[in-house]
């Protein structure tokens, strides 16, 4: 099957969180744990190829980029680009050098297109775009705490000003007033931009609504870039309606347990209902990985859930409260402590499917990433939505696969650990 839309996400957890918002919309979609070597197998509407390309270098991310860029054109119908998405985060998260800037300006280069939109509206999120400057919540971004981000400081709640400082390319704006009279004036205003010589136009939208006027005026157009929002107005462009197929994984097998190494508020309070439900729990405490010990300690841990499985999911973490995390890393180092930790869960997730689990749940996006690659899963077919952000994802493989939810830390209600099973079912 060829594919409509070629999504390019800058990191892993955006990237789920782009699909599912396609999935909701009508779509079928794959995400790619990085560009595939091969072909694509599935029979789907989209594909999200999941880069980790936020924070390097420019021009690595443009490399990786123009890779992922290349494998989706070669999936598209009788030779024909797909349209092609550029997903980033909805907070922007860029610097003044990028990547952002630089990776829309070769996508363009390598299209053969003049002009692109730029939002990252998402309202269902609380982020919204209004005369160019980005809210997150009821603030402006470079109030929202992300002023004082480690990797990627947002000081400026005006996108206009922040893309331009990154793109040679003149930066417009199509405002509220614009987007909220529907397609043929934002057309009207597109056409008006590019013949300012505008390249790029930031687009105001603070509701859902907005971002439904705003679909079909993108149709045809080359080159999307924006957080995960925008999607939900894609898919009716190429004739899709939300629909239950749209979702649908093969039927869920095996075996049931949830791994767990987000030390995350939402995270810990999912651990302790766990508990409550009376099912198996086991803790892996950092400390006893230390000395070459991480083996003997998955070792163990898989001997414990063996007999257990049958009569439904256990749970192995190591999430803990913020005391106790600290206390880890002053004994061994944060990296050092998260490296341990990370291992040693993505062994036990390793394990946990060679004694015949099916059902995974994973809860931390670094977990995750550590579990996957453990696992050997490079593409993830998109599921039914758990709780907002979180869907079922199925992994093939010769043995039928496994079914496996990604949860970022701070995702899900309390009783996602059970619940997940159920909408599963
Ligand atoms: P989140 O999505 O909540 O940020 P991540 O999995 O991305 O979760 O990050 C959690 C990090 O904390 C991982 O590197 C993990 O290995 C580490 N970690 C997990 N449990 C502990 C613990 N008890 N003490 C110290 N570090 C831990």
């Amino acid at each position: 099957m060829k594919i409509q839309l070629g999504c390019i996400a800058d990191d892993f957890t955006g990237a789920t969180d782009l699909a599912n918002n396609l999935v909701r919309s009508g779509m079928r979609v794959v995400q790619t744990i990085g560009v595939p070597a091969g072909p694509l197998a599935a029979d789907v509407h989209a594909v999200v190829v999941a880069l980790k390309s936020r924070t390097i270098p420019a021009a690595e991310a443009i490399a990786q980029s123009l890779d992922a860029l290349k494998w989706l054109q070669a999936q598209g119908h009788n030779g024909q680009s797909p349209q092609i998405y550029f997903k980033y985060c909805s907070t922007f998260d860029s610097t003044p050098e990028g990547n952002i800037g630089p990776v829309t300006e070769a996508l363009m280069d390598a299209l053969g297109t003049d002009f692109t939109i730029a939002t990252p509206a998402f309202p269902d999120n609380g982020r919204t775009v209004f005369k160019g400057y980005l809210f997150a919540g009821n603030v402006l971004l470079n109030e929202s705490g992300m002023q004082n981000h480690p990797l990627t400081p947002m000081t400026d709640a005006n996108l206009v000003r922040v893309m331009q400082a990154q793109t040679k390319r003149k930066v417009g704006l199509i405002d509220y007033k614009t987007v909220t009279q529907g397609e043929t004036a934002i057309r009207a205003r597109i056409a008006a931009l590019r013949a300012e010589g505008v390249g790029v136009a930031v687009v105001d939208a603070t509701s859902n609504d907005d971002l439904h006027l705003l679909g079909p005026a993108l149709k045809d157009m080359p080159l999307v870039t924006a957080g995960s929002g925008v999607a939900i107005g894609l898919p009716a462009n190429f004739g899709l309606k939300p629909s239950l197929q749209a979702s649908q994984l093969p039927a869920a097998t095996g075996l049931q347990a949830v791994v767990s190494g987000s030390c995350s508020l939402a995270t810990n309070a999912q651990v302790a209902h766990f508990k409550t439900t009376g099912r198996p729990a086991m803790v892996i405490n950092p400390a006893a990985l230390m000395h070459g010990q991480s083996d003997a300690v998955v070792q163990q841990v898989l001997a414990w859930a063996a007999p257990l499985l049958k009569d439904g999911p256990v749970l192995v973490y190591s999430t803990a409260e913020p005391d106790a995390v600290k206390a880890v890393q002053a004994q061994l180092g944060v990296a050092e402590a998260g490296a341990l930790v990370e291992h040693a869960l993505a062994a036990v997730a390793r394990g946990l499917v060679d004694l015949g689990v099916k059902q995974l749940v994973v809860a931390g996006g670094e977990t995750s990433g550590a579990c996957v690659q453990a696992l050997g899963i490079a593409q993830l077919q998109i599921g039914p939505q758990i709780d907002p952000g979180v869907p079922w994802c199925h992994a093939p493989s010769e043995n039928g696969g496994v079914h496996i939810t990604l949860k970022s830390g701070n995702f899900g209600t309390e009783d996602f650990f059970s619940k997940a099973f159920t909408v599963l079912a």
